[in-house]
Order: structure tokens, then sequence, then C-alpha cells
């Protein structure tokens, strides 16, 4: 087990988030949902090089709320992430500078948070915790659990997954319990996750 401080300049760059984009919670699933179609491309690309030479499978990008646990998961089967990379990727976000040019473009602040490498932390927008659980597409890669609950702290630790591909686990918070209704899910997926390369599929969990 690892744990660590995620290379953030401010003490906490959660807040300020969720300040800037606070009439835009809701982008958090079209970004969640574009990194997981970016992770089934490249291995796509990585297969059509001959790189990546198992089996592709089922590349369907599956959305399921569990309402008892209060989880929106995004799955995908992706590339995936080694430890390594989550490191590098996740944990080493380059926010030097990122407070300044939210609050200059605040306005704007909905079109360049993709932009900006702050994708996958929009997710703390609608969440007390996040959980990736991922394994990476490279022979004998380890599967690998990182988890954070908005402070810089994270954690990394051994994680229990057969499948190639990455699980993005949201634990919803209290102000933001819309996000697992499944009309309200339904609805973002119509309105941003259309005309995708890759099918998304949506489910709630049965009790
Ligand atoms: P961006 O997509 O602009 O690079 P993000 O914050 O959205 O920024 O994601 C940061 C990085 O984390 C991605 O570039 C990618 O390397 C990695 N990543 C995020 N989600 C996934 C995923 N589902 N599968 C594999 N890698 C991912
Ligand atoms: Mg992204």
């Amino acid at each position: 087990m690892q744990t660590g401080k995620i290379g953030v300049t401010t003490e906490n760059i959660f807040p300020i988030i969720k300040k800037f984009l606070y009439s835009d919670h809701e982008i958090f699933l079209r970004e969640l949902i574009s990194n997981a179609v970016d992770a089934t491309q490249k291995l796509k690309t990585l297969a059509s090089v001959g790189d990546f030479k198992g089996e592709l499978g089922d590349l369907t990008i599956r959305v399921k709320v569990d309402r008892k646990k209060g989880t929106l998961t995004i799955s995908d089967s992706g590339v995936g992430m080694t430890a390594d990379e989550i490191d590098r990727y996740i944990n080493q976000i380059a926010f030097s500078g990122a407070e300044e040019f939210l609050e200059k473009y605040k306005a704007q602040a909905n079109g360049i948070i993709g932009h900006f490498g702050l994708g996958f932390y929009s997710s703390f927008m609608v969440s007390d915790k996040v959980e990736i659980i991922t394994r990476s597409w490279q022979d004998g890669a380890k599967p690998v659990r990182w988890s954070c609950d908005g402070t810089p702290e994270y954690k990394i630790e051994d994680a229990d997954r057969e499948a190639r591909g990455t699980d993005i686990v949201l634990h919803i918070s209290d102000d933001s319990k819309e996000f697992l209704e499944d009309h309200r899910i339904e609805e973002l997926l119509r309105k941003y996750c259309r005309f995708l390369p890759i099918p998304i599929a949506f489910g709630t969990e049965k009790e």
C-alpha cells in the first residue's frame, strides 16, 4: 500500500473546483465518459498496430447506479492504468496556476475544464470520495485501486480485477443525490453522450 499527496499547489483544489463550476456540476459525466472513450480508442489503436494482441471483446462503456451504496460507476474495457501511470496521470496534476486561470476565466470555465486536464477531478464536484479500480492492458499488469476523499491525500493499493479496463466509482455526496436518479443520468447521456464512437449502456443495480 502507498499513500501520498496529490501534487497540487494549493492546499485543497476541490473547494475551488466546486466554487467555480457550481452551476455546471453535471459536466463530470461528460468528462468521465470522454476519458473512458479515449481509453477504449487507445486500446483499439494498440490493437491495430499489433502491440495489443489479445481479444478486444465487448468494448461497451457501462454506467451503473447503485442507490443502496450511493455510488455511480463508469466502467470501460480500455487500456487501464498501472500504478505508475496513475501516479503520472492522476496524482501529478499540474495545478500550478490553475487557481489563477479559473479566476480569470470563470465565465468560460465549463468550456475550459476539459482542456485544462481537470477532467477527471470534476468528479469531486458531485462526490465525497472517488475510487479508480483499474488494470492495464499490458501483460502481467497488477490491478490497482486509487482512492481519494477530496483532500489532496490519496491512497493506492492492490485491487481485485480480472479484466482489463477501468471502473471509476463515485460516492455521490448528499447535495448531489440527483445523480443517483435514472432519469437524470439518462438525460445527461442524451445531452452529452450521443454520437460517441463507443457504445454506452446504462443500468441500475437491482436491490
Ligand atoms: P485529460 O483527459 O485531458 O488528459 P483527465 O483529467 O480527464 O485529463 O484525465 C487525466 C488522465 O488520466 C488521462 O489523460 C488518462 O491518461 C488517465 N485516465 C483517466 N481516465 C482514464 C480511464 N478511464 N482509463 C485510462 N486512463 C484514464
Ligand atoms: Mg479527460
